[in-house]
């Protein structure tokens, strides 16, 4: 009887050739027929299919399952995405729809088309990816993974107008590698990237979980150190100083010793002060911390 179903010309020629996967079945899951795309997306002949019957071929797994039944069975018909298993045993995911009929003899039977989603899927994934990769190069510096200049400036703003609300001091550190353009001229450029990165890592080792660590650009690194005053910010400065010198960096087995200049400038809520001042007050120490090196200027 099912035979009779495709046997119209114009029947025949939509199931020997759509796209998608159609198979012609009952409610309780045997399968009469299967078209040529159906044999192709499970990787089996059209008699396998219909011996293996629905439940040979979807993902009995799959939490939607029951509920994509439930509904064909109450409304008629269903469109669900489901999952799918191949003759190699390898899932996939489809688009399905289904829906009962009935024929001239009263007879009870159902259509499910299949579209194979996998290729859409990973493409949805791979721009899912690409956002995220995207969403975090606005945010983080590409080379130590530290805030970039921007999302720190932002911040700073932020820190900013949190202290003047609670009247609350807050400190940054302006840091700067001594003779870097050394390490790259001797070296290489990409030893310098190495110490980039490790001096970003040993910075982060040596700061409290409040503290924020940014790249200002090249070889400055910036610090947020919230609540912090002008006293304390120059003993974590002189910290970090002492932790870069007294480390062992090596890049293709050569020693590098490394040491970073910093200038401290404090936010004691001086009304007219804004970011741009207070950075500019940072990098005038740290000017000045760069006449002798190694060292921290502003206490
Ligand atoms: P100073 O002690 O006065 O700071 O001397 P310096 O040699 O460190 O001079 P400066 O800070 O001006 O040099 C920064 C150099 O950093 C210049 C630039 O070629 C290099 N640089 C900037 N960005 C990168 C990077 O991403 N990777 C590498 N390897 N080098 C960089
Ligand atoms: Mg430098």
């Amino acid at each position: 009887m099912m035979d009779k179903l495709v046997k119209s010309e114009v029947y025949r020629f939509l199931f020997e050739n759509s796209n998608d996967a159609l198979l012609l079945t009952n409610p309780n899951g045997h399968v009469y027929r299967a078209n040529p795309a159906a044999c192709e997306m499970f990787q089996r002949s059209e008699e396998e299919i219909c011996t293996l019957g629905r439940s040979g071929l979807v993902d009995l797994s799959d939490p939607r399952l029951a509920s994509a039944l439930e509904e064909r069975a109450t409304k008629g018909r269903v469109r669900a995405e489901l999952n799918f298993i191949r003759k190699d045993s390898s899932v996939f995911p489809t688009e399905c729809a289904s829906a009962i009929f009935q024929d001239e003899f009263g007879e009870t039977w159902t259509v499910i088309i299949l579209r194979d989603m996998t290729s859409i899927k990973a493409a949805e994934e791979a721009s899912r990816r690409a956002q995220e990769e995207s969403n975090y190069f606005a945010m983080y510096d590409y080379l130590t993974g530290t805030l970039n200049r921007r999302a720190f400036i932002n911040k700073l703003h932020e820190e900013l107008s949190r202290s003047r609300r609670e009247a609350d001091p807050f400190s940054i550190l302006l840091l700067d590698i001594d003779y870097f353009k050394r390490i790259n001229d001797t070296m290489s450029h990409a030893c310098g990237d190495e110490v980039l990165k490790s001096v970003a890592s040993l910075l982060g080792e040596k700061l409290r979980p409040y503290d924020t660590l940014g790249r200002y650009g090249g070889d400055e690194f910036i610090i947020l150190l919230p609540m912090t005053t002008k006293q304390t910010a120059g003993e974590i400065g002189e910290r970090l100083r002492s932790h870069i010198e007294c480390s062992r960096m090596e890049c293709e087995h050569v020693p590098i010793s490394v040491t970073i200049s910093v200038g401290l400038a404090c936010c004691d809520n001086a009304p007219d002060e804004d970011v741009d001042a207070l950075i500019m007050r940072a990098d005038k120490n740290l000017y000045f911390a760069k006449q002798k090196r190694n060292t921290v200027f502003g206490q």
